[in-house]
């Protein structure tokens, strides 16, 4: 295990987990529990002030004692004026400790300090500001210590990709996801928005009801915009019927000159979810490109996965989708699936030579955190997950024999082998919405549940999202409010604005729906509501202090959970006050009110002298994970332990309380609920709650009312 120690508040917690991770991957990491830090065979203690930084790394010795290896101090970065420079001191602060690792470990990494998806974002940077191609190679190998194969392959992609840009005009246009989550089973991968199509085959009529209200909200929104590319994705859209992708497809055609697109792809995906007559459909319906993906050529790996499909269905669907006259066709392969080697992936592209796709994209396997795989980790402990960069090798040459080139190239975290995914293309079949969204080049609107919506300001720069719920049946139920978050955004921000969509008055309408929407949320504060507020608070309280058990946190801190947890939500009083108070606040405005409770709270809390750690708690109880909550949008670790233990409690009560426009959802759908939102949560302390919860006295942490409903 390798113990990293931040002393006192540190910054870059997520860039140093990245290149720890990226040096001893599969290895455990640990960062917050004291008492285990003699089971760490290495400590890396990091401290910062706000002049300089210093890393230390020490090695194991004995049961209790540690040596030091290395010992690094640097100053941080100053700009032009003297002043901080966060970017430059972070960039710094990886060489530093990649040279402390690499010197260790003797490792070196292909992709250097660079830890995040887009690589390429830089290079084209780079290529953009004027620098020629070896330059551009020349400063990601000084700057970000990449290999030289990899600085050469992010340059050459970064010059296809604005080659092909360069012949489209897409900066004052947008392009639209459509997202169709149901498969006909789950990979054993999927960490998408995927619902098996057996249980959920009943709802689709109505999902595409609520689908199509959004596309038609899109269209209107952005009327005054180009429209450049439409991409309906998921799941697996041709789940749908021959009916219901023509009431699709007919929608997106009727809003939409879609003659006019750069291009418009229907991801096929599964073979077993395509026929000639859908094929027909989504022909007729003028998609210019499908994606029809076999994963893996072998049978055995194909049933490991969880694909219910074989190689030959998957053979015949590519020729059946040629037969139709389909000439821009995509496949997707993975490389690290279960017990599949370099011979494996020879054989998997020997069969894509004789096909000839028109664009192949090459995955690494990335172990994500939602994934099937990454839950029973145990089930598949025996099965080896080989990638490395000889194994992408031979995927490269059976591109450059097919004539196609790379294209767009991004990341994950986790992958096989710390490699990345590549798409190639025959030219002019390239994927140009892969291109947009990954280069983030362009807004991009998402509809349908568990999308996300990417709103790019006019500077390139600053980007915002726009989240759908993921659950079908709240999507289906709250459509009024998933448009009504994107047409407040609109709103309230000139550069997307479109005057006539601000006078509709059913957009007013959908307005006063989520003010009462959001009224309901807080209406537990009603003086006639408190034992419902008092029960929830009771519920965090105890779930969080069991929580802090389970993780071995030590008794002080666990009353102290247990505190927060009563009183988290308290900052709603001065909501409720400022909704039906009688001022003279716009009602759109009023929803700002109700994110600011976890505010609100801390500034009660701290007038009443509670400790740091219940204000920091309170304060930062609805930050995510990932990023994507509030009021700070902060990610990881840099939430603090307490708000992330309050996090994950208070959403399990939440929707194990009936509330007024909904009733309680029972234990085990709330679980299923909070994995398909796992990304919100720290796994370490959502696997404790899992604990937590099985072990749990339902009587003690629900009201009798809930329950029986
Ligand atoms: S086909 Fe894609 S979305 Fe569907 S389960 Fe498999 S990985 Fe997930």
């Amino acid at each position: 295990m390798i113990f990293i120690k931040y002393i006192d508040k540190f910054d870059f917690e997520y860039d140093i987990q990245g290149i720890v991770r990226s040096f001893y991957p599969g290895e455990e990491m640990c960062t917050d529990k004291s008492e285990r830090l003699n089971d760490a065979r290495l400590i890396l203690e990091c401290d910062f002030n706000s002049e300089s930084l210093e890393i230390k790394l020490l090695e194991k010795l004995n049961d209790t004692q540690f040596k030091p290896v290395t010992i690094e101090k640097f100053k941080a970065a100053t700009d032009l004026n003297g002043k901080y420079d966060r970017k430059e001191t972070k960039n710094i602060l990886k060489r530093k400790l990649y040279d402390i690792l690499h010197n260790y470990s003797g490792k070196e990494l292909l992709w250097g300090t660079l830890s995040g998806i887009r690589p390429t974002k830089i290079t084209s940077e780079l290529l953009e500001n004027g620098m020629s191609d070896e330059e551009a190679v020349h400063f990601m190998k000084e700057n970000y210590y990449l290999s030289d194969i990899k600085a050469k392959e992010s340059v050459k992609i970064s010059r296809n990709e604005l080659n092909i840009l360069d012949e489209i005009d897409y900066k004052n246009g947008y392009s639209l996801y459509v997202g169709i989550p149901f498969c006909p089973s789950t990979c054993l991968y999927c960490s998408f928005t995927s619902n098996p199509l057996s249980r959920f085959r009943n709802k689709i009529d109505s999902y595409l009801d609520a689908v199509c209200k959004e596309i038609e909200f899109c269209k209107n929104a952005f009327a005054h915009k180009k429209i450049s590319t439409i991409y309906v994705g998921g799941g697996t859209p041709t789940t749908l019927e021959p009916y219901q992708l023509e009431k699709l497809l007919g929608k997106i055609e009727e809003c939409f000159d879609v003659r006019k697109l750069y291009e418009f792809t229907v991801e096929a995906g599964r073979p077993d979810s395509i026929t000639r007559e859908k094929l027909a459909v989504i022909k007729k319906h003028g998609v210019t490109r499908i994606s029809i993906n076999p994963q893996t050529m072998k049978d055995e790996t194909l049933k490991i996965i969880g694909r219910h499909h074989t190689v030959e269905q998957f053979i015949n669907a590519y020729k059946m989708a040629r037969e139709e006259g389909f000439d821009n066709i995509n496949m997707d392969f993975i490389l690290g699936l279960p017990d599949e080697n370099a011979d494996d992936i020879r054989y998997n592209m020997k069969m894509v030579e004789e096909l000839k796709p028109d664009s192949l994209t090459i995955h690494s396997l990335a172990l994500k955190r939602a994934a099937r795989l990454n839950f029973f980790k145990d089930k598949y402990k025996d099965y080896a997950f080989e990638n490395s960069e000889e194994i992408m090798e031979i995927t490269k040459e059976t591109a450059k024999r097919l004539d196609l080139e790379p294209y767009y190239l991004y990341r994950q975290k986790n992958m096989t082998g710390n490699l990345e995914n590549v798409g190639y293309a025959r030219k002019s079949r390239e994927g140009i919405y892969n291109i947009l969204i990954m280069e983030e080049k362009q807004t991009i609107l998402a509809v349908g549940a568990g999308a996300s919506t990417k709103m790019v300001f006019p500077d390139g720069k600053r980007i915002e999202r726009i989240e759908n719920v993921k659950d079908v049946d709240l999507y289906i139920e709250k459509i009024d409010e998933m448009i009504e978050r994107k047409n407040r955004f609109i709103q309230e921000n000139e550069c997307f604005k479109n005057a006539s969509v601000e006078e509709d008055d059913d957009i007013n309408k959908e307005d006063d729906n989520d003010i009462q929407n959001a009224a309901d949320e807080i209406i537990d504060f009603n003086i006639n509501s408190i034992p419902e507020a008092l029960m929830h608070g009771i519920c965090v309280s105890n779930l969080a202090y069991d929580i802090g058990k389970e993780l071995g946190l030590d008794d002080k801190y666990c009353n102290m959970l247990a505190m927060a947890g009563m009183v988290h939500d308290i900052g709603k009083v001065k909501v409720y006050a400022y909704l039906y108070g009688g001022d003279d606040t716009l009602n759109v405005e009023k929803l700002k009110y109700i994110r600011m409770h976890s505010k609100l709270g801390y500034d009660i809390l701290s007038e009443k002298g509670f400790s740091n750690d219940v204000l920091d708690a309170v304060l930062y109880h609805h930050e995510n994970y990932d990023g994507s909550g509030y009021p700070e949008n902060l990610a990881g670790e840099n939430i603090p332990l307490s708000a992330r233990i309050l996090r994950v409690s208070d959403v399990f009560a939440a929707l194990i309380s009936n509330r007024t426009y909904r009733k309680a959802f029972d234990f085990n759908t709330a679980i299923e609920l909070m994995i398909d939102e796992v990304k919100n949560f720290d796994m370490k302390i959502f696997l404790a709650f899992m604990r937590v919860i099985h072990n749990v006295d339902i009587n003690k942490i629900t009201r009798k009312e809930d329950r029986e409903e």
